[in-house]
């Protein structure tokens, strides 16, 4: 076979945020149709459980510090079961695109002569705002969405970066950041942000049980301390969440699926 012929099919498919009826038709389609699926720690049971009896299952992330697959071992794992002829399904929380490392395995599979497709997904931020009844997004108020995590490559706090975050009219969404939640509202309020600024603090976004925590910059991380969320945390920054409504977040959840709970 020549060298860059094309064999086999990997979709990187995004589960949304963690509720079944939140997966988009394709992923739905791409999940139902897949022969051998490799997830992550975020995607829940109620999503696996719409794959085929036979599908091959194999899940590649452990939350709560347990260790993961390395990256590596994941794109051999893909590449061998595409080079198979099995339809491939890598199925991550969320959007791919959003902290996903689709890029690196999107590289990895094309410079390996396997086709690529991916899929989108509700991203926690969208699922963190739709339920708690505020927009991402309000003219006069925001214009801006910057999506951001706290650590650079290694894990280390990213001390730079943050004058855009610090600007009154963005709406700052930080994925992975509970942990560095003072680091971040220092940075900030040093930058000009008054330690003010309405923010919220989303668990288990888009899930029926999910937990909104409301604060300001000033005191998000007392408040988080508090919680003590056991589940993934995003952290919205800005002035639209005072439009939070956390009594409401219930009345969120779709009717047919409120109806099974
Ligand atoms: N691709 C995912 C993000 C993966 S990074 C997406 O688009 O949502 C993992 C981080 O995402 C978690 O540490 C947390 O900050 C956030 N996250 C993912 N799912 C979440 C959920 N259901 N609720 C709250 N935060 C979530």
């Amino acid at each position: 076979m020549p060298h860059d012929a094309v064999t086999g099919r990997v979709r990187l498919v995004g589960a949304g945020p963690g509720a079944a009826d939140l997966l988009t038709v394709r992923a739905l389609r791409a999940i139902e149709g897949a022969q051998a699926l490799l997830y992550d720690a975020l995607v829940p049971a109620e999503v696996l459980a719409l794959a085929p009896a036979a599908c091959l299952k194999i899940q590649t992330g452990k939350r709560a510090g347990r260790t993961s697959m390395k990256q590596e071992t994941i794109n051999k794992l893909m590449l061998r079961l595409a080079r198979r002829g099995r339809e491939v399904v890598r199925l991550k929380g969320g959007d791919p695109s959003i902290f996903g490392r689709v890029g690196e395995e999107r590289e990895f599979l094309e410079a390996n002569g396997v086709e690529v497709e991916v899929v989108p997904g509700v991203t926690a931020a969208s699922a963190a705002a739709a339920q708690f009844g505020f927009p991402l997004t309000h003219r006069g108020e925001a214009r801006r969405l910057l999506v951001s995590t706290a650590t650079i490559a290694g894990g280390a706090f990213a001390e730079a970066g943050w004058a855009a975050a610090a600007d009154p009219e963005t709406t700052l969404a930080l994925y992975m950041g509970r942990d560095q939640v003072q680091s971040i509202a220092d940075q900030l309020i040093r930058r000009g942000r008054p330690a003010s600024t309405p923010a919220i603090a989303v668990e288990n976004a888009g899930h029926p049980d999910a937990r909104g925590m409301p604060g300001t910059l000033g005191d998000l991380a007392a408040a988080l301390d508090a919680a003590r969320p056991t589940g993934p945390v995003i952290l919205l920054i800005g002035e639209v969440t005072a439009r939070a409504k956390i009594a409401a977040a219930a009345d969120a959840v779709s009717p047919r699926r409120r109806a099974s709970l």
